[in-house]
């Protein structure tokens, strides 16, 4: 059965768009950690982020960047903190937050109760910000 993440990628379920190419997909996280938080996945469906092709692995890499420097323009924080663990969804994916202490990257706090409206702000305002 395909993973949440390749029925997002194929429009089946819905999700916040930031950006997409041939082998990439960004989107923001449902449950964030702190404003702004983004997945970055390949297409290609694999588990194990470590499992990946290392050129693969590379230019995903290469994208996440991509996404972090707009990401860091729209939300005005020091840096973007990275993290991987892909212990809830099995499909390998990076997660990118905003942050201006290691406070803003606790998993275990209560995550953000955004409206649709703030979540569509976010994703337009990351978007703009954009040099594919
Ligand atoms: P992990 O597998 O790295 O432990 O966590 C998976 C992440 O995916 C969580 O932060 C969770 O909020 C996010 N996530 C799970 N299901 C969905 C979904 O349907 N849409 C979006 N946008 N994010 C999701």
């Amino acid at each position: 059965m395909a993973s949440i993440f390749t029925r997002i990628i194929n429009g089946e379920i819905p999700c916040y768009k930031i950006a997409e190419d041939d082998r990439f997909f960004a989107f923001l996280d449902i449950n964030p950690v702190s404003k702004g938080h983004c997945l970055v996945i390949p297409k290609q469906e694999t588990d194990y982020l470590f499992d990946l092709d290392p050129a693969l692995l590379g230019s995903l890499m290469q994208f996440a960047q991509k996404i972090a420097k707009a990401l860091k323009q729209a939300e005005d924080c020091k840096r973007i903190g990275i993290t991987v663990m892909g212990l809830e969804v099995p499909h390998a994916h990076i997660h990118l937050i905003p942050m201006n202490s290691e406070a803003d990257i606790d998993f275990h706090k209560p995550k953000l109760q955004l409206t649709q409206e703030e979540f569509t702000a976010m994703a337009a305002s990351i978007t703009q910000n954009l040099l594919l």
